[in-house]
């Protein structure tokens, strides 16, 4: 997996339990900058999905049990945000999610 560069400071981006940070620590903003582009927002829709698919298949036969309990529905919720954040770092470094401010090498 190639690693994530600050474009200002050049400093390592460290990545938290897969997620990436909103911004670096010398103060740039990491932002995604390619999402009015039809076609790669089409690949990144499509690719969230497919890594995401797993997650959705737990959630389907796990329904009954989610209804009847407030706290597995809200630890299920956080489980979808982390790993939506973690698909969302994959995106950035095979290259299909841009962002600003971050070099991949
Ligand atoms: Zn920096």
């Amino acid at each position: 997996m190639k690693k994530m560069y600050c474009m200002k400071c050049g400093l390592e981006i460290h990545v938290k339990f897969g997620m990436v940070p909103n911004s670096c620590a010398c103060g740039a903003e990491f932002r995604e900058w390619n999402k009015d582009t039809v076609k790669n927002t089409v690949v990144c829709i499509i690719t969230l999905l497919l890594l995401m698919s797993p997650l959705f298949v737990i959630v389907f036969f796990a329904r009954k049990i989610l209804q009847d309990s407030m706290l597995l529905y809200a630890i299920m919720l956080v489980a979808f945000i982390i790993c939506f954040r973690q698909v969302e770092g994959i995106l950035i470094r095979i290259g299909i999610l841009k962002i600003n401010n971050i070099e991949i090498r």
